[in-house]
């Protein structure tokens, strides 16, 4: 099978099956070599590697993996996609395609069972629809990953790399620094993709941390303070949180937030009583939480 990443060979596939592009899964298929070539490049994968693919498509990306990485675990939810790729990768005997959601399929199972537990390597060309939901999902599950080079909207990967005093600076943003080093490898215009998407798009390198930056007592409470800050995020952070739903107190129960208590800590924290989270660094996020 030839490489798939031009316009002449996705198109020959696409027509082969009478493959209809399905907006609702965010289809958009990479057709340019360079940009996989420099994605492999980016995620560093070697024959030592188990990589786990997220939305193969027609197998375009897979191909380049295959040949790089020791094993592959392409995970596609669109199941008219499963015959093409079982016919695109037939020749690769390091494949294994697996017709699921990503968002619910057990990446911790998978990662025992084909690395036994140790540390995969995540790459994809992200259905932009459900960036959020993946990242966080492969953070928060701790799934073992070493890192994660994906393609993303190119907003979004703006928003992973900035902190305080910007627009984009957010939940995402706070999310993606406690675990990972961010780095946006590169910007991709839409003509290297068929479809064209209506944005553009970046390639980025997320490398998970050991350890994370800050001391985070427990990270369920400091992330529902966060989503709760950014939810409502032209308001103060004592009345985000105010007007919240519950968020879990020291005890382990549901808890409401009180007025007091958040004017309290940002007291002892020397911070203003009418800060907005949208101010707060993520080290000032992980004391205010800690304080709870
Ligand atoms: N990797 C291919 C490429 O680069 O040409 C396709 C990338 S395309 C942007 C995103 C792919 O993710 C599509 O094949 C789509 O069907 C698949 N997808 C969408 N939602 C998914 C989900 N929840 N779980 C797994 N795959 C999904």
């Amino acid at each position: 099978m030839a490489y798939l990443a031009t316009p002449t060979a996705t198109s020959e596939i696409i027509r082969k099956y009478n493959f209809h592009f399905q907006k609702k899964f965010g289809q958009n298929f990479l057709i340019d070599a360079n940009i996989l070539e420099k994605i492999i490049r980016t995620a560093e994968i070697t024959k030592e590697d188990c990589v786990i693919e997220i939305g193969p498509g027609i197998g375009t990306m897979t191909q380049y993996l295959a040949e790089h990485a020791r094993e592959v675990v392409a995970v596609e939810i669109d199941r008219n996609l499963i015959p093409i790729l079982q016919d695109t990768l037939s020749e690769y005997n390091n494949v294994t395609i697996v017709n699921e959601d990503i968002l619910k399929i057990d990446i911790t199972g998978i990662a025992d069972e084909k690395n036994g537990g140790r540390p995969v390597k995540i790459v994809a060309n992200l259905p932009y629809y459900i960036t959020t939901p993946i990242i966080m999902g492969l953070f928060e599950s701790n799934v073992p990953l070493s890192s994660i080079t994906i393609m993303v909207q190119k907003e979004v990967a703006d928003r992973m790399q900035v902190g305080p005093g910007t627009k984009d600076y957010g939940a995402l943003s706070l999310a993606v620094q406690y675990y990972a080093k961010p780095e946006v490898i590169m910007n991709v215009p839409p003509a290297c993709f068929m479809p064209k998407p209506g944005v553009g798009s970046s390639v980025v390198r997320l490398t998970r941390f050991t350890k994370p930056p800050v001391n985070v007592v427990d990270e369920k409470k400091f992330f529902t303070i966060i989503r709760a800050a950014f939810n409502q995020r032209r308001k103060t952070l004592i009345n985000a949180l105010v007007n919240s739903s519950a968020i879990v107190g020291s005890d382990g129960k549901n808890k409401k937030v009180t007025r007091d208590e958040v004017s309290v800590i940002l007291e002892k924290m020397g911070l203003s009583q009418t800060i907005r989270g949208e101010a707060l660094t993520l080290e000032e996020f992980a004391k205010f939480s800690n304080l709870f």
